[in-house]
């Protein structure tokens, strides 16, 4: 598909980032391509499949997406950050990474119970940050409908924390 072609020309591989070892994905010049980000934007937001509310974005480069697919769906826009960034009153998940703990909230009185979220991320890689966002949306009475990624890592098998949820990818790697 056309939108998964520009994903995989405009995302850039930077061995040992941001620690040796890491294969990181950098989105910037896909952002900095009007035509593209345009399209993977709408690709993004028709993967959700049927009618959307809220479009929850995870800091940081979540927010880069999400907005947009918001303003495309006609839905508001969630942002879902690390902790110590909004004020309260807040609800809060935590999981674990390879060293340590992350946290990150969100306003729920910003989440009405029924409504339908859909969650954008660039990469899912092994599924934490996207897990503890399910949780904190479910924990307000809402529904994920999707969660919608521009890549995948396949090897971190981050799917498998998303259980029974639709989960979409333009570009799934290896
Ligand atoms: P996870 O919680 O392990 O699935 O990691 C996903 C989070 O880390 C997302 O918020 C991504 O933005 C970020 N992330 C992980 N790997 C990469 C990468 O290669 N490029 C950009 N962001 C990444």
């Amino acid at each position: 598909e056309a939108a998964a072609r520009r994903v995989e020309e405009l995302v850039r591989l930077v061995p040992d980032f941001p620690e040796p070892g890491v294969l990181f994905r950098d989105i910037t010049p896909l952002l900095a391509d009007g035509d593209a980000f345009a399209q993977v934007c709408a690709a993004l937001a028709v993967q959700a499949g049927g009618p959307v509310d809220l479009v929850a974005g995870m800091e940081a480069r979540g927010f880069l997406l999400a907005a947009p697919i918001a303003v495309h769906l006609g839905a508001g826009l969630i942002p879902v950050r690390k902790a110590g960034k909004l004020p309260g009153p807040l609800a809060s998940e935590s999981y674990s990474l390879e060293y340590g703990d992350a946290t990150i909230e969100l306003h729920p009185s910003t989440i009405p119970a029924g409504a339908r979220v859909l969650v954008v991320d660039d990469v899912l890689a092994t599924g934490g940050t996207a897990a503890a966002t399910i949780r904190l949306v479910e924990r307000c009475g809402a529904t994920v409908v999707g969660l919608s990624f521009l890549v995948e890592i396949e090897a971190l098998a981050g799917r498998a924390q998303l259980a029974g949820h639709a989960v979409h990818a333009l570009v799934s790697v290896p």
